[in-house]
């Protein structure tokens, strides 16, 4: 039985890392703004493979605010929350209050029904580039890219989006070679919630051809506020970089 258990493992999971190594969409990270994002590429009938490097999915959600594991959502993302099945509860202002464990579990359910395949430890350790845009990315296991030196294998993709957070790890891979647009000051601005909801959204861009932003990324790549306690821009950006690459085509 030992055998069976260890054989369906491996043939199932190295059958999905194959299928893999081609997708439409490479989002890398499974925070809120990268499972809006898978969900809604994948339930369009993408391709999406996420890309996280810690064991569980769900990046900046678990911790609610000063790890008081709620989460609070203004009102134009509650159809996002209902997408998912996420319950809430109006608290006043035009604002939502939900349970952290259920968004992240609610998001993950849902870009995984719709299609999206999550790999987990695994870090988004590079870029390709070729032809002046974005092919696909170079990968390793979490605690091996970073510390060994053990080669890393390749996922192209007609498109990426840098969904890691503050760390906006793609982009920074980018600055180091001198190829970002000087627009892009990678250094988040002080706080301002109700402005830095809104630039979370309305600055979603393909930063280099073929490469993709969203969530905090977004702030961090373009001197935007670093916001306050509201997951709702989250989803929202998660939403229109899936729409934006839609309508692009990838
Ligand atoms: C310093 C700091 C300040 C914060 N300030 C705020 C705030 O003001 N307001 C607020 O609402 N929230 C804040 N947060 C919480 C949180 O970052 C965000 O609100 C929210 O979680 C961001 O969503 P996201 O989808 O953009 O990214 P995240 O939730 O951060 O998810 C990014 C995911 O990408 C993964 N990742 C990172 N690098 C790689 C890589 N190289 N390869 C693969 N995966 C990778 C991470 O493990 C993570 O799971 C803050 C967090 C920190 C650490």
């Amino acid at each position: 039985m030992e055998t069976s258990i260890s054989r369906a493992i491996v043939e199932t999971y190295h059958r999905k890392l194959s299928d893999c190594i081609e997708s439409d969409v490479v989002v890398a990270g499974a925070g809120p703004s990268g499972l809006v994002a898978a969900a809604r590429l994948a339930a369009a009938g993408k391709k999406v493979t996420i890309l996280e490097k810690r064991l569980a999915p769900g990046g900046g959600i678990w911790g609610g605010a000063m790890g008081m594991n709620e989460v609070v959502v203004q009102d134009e993302a509650l159809p996002v929350l209902a997408e998912a099945g996420i319950r809430s509860r109006a608290c006043g202002g035009g604002l939502h209050v939900a349970d952290s464990a259920e968004l992240a579990c609610g998001l993950c359910l849902a870009a995984l029904r719709a299609g999206a395949v999550l790999l987990n430890l695994t870090l988004l350790e590079d870029l390709c580039l070729r032809g002046g845009r974005v092919t696909g990315v170079v990968v390793n296991r979490t605690r091996i890219g970073d510390s060994l030196p053990v080669d890393p294998i390749v996922l192209s993709a007609a498109a990426v989006v840098d969904a890691t957070g503050h760390e906006a790890a793609a982009v920074q891979l980018l600055r180091k070679r001198g190829l970002l647009d000087p627009a892009c000051v990678l250094q988040e601005a002080p706080m301002d919630a109700p402005a830095g909801e809104a630039f979370v959204v309305e600055r979603v861009a393909e930063v280099y051809p073929g490469l993709w932003l969203s969530g905090m990324t977004v702030s961090a790549t373009f001197g935007g506020p670093r916001m306050g306690p509201i997951f709702g821009g989250m989803l929202l950006s998660g939403g229109r970089v899936a729409d934006l690459i839609l309508r692009r085509g990838a």
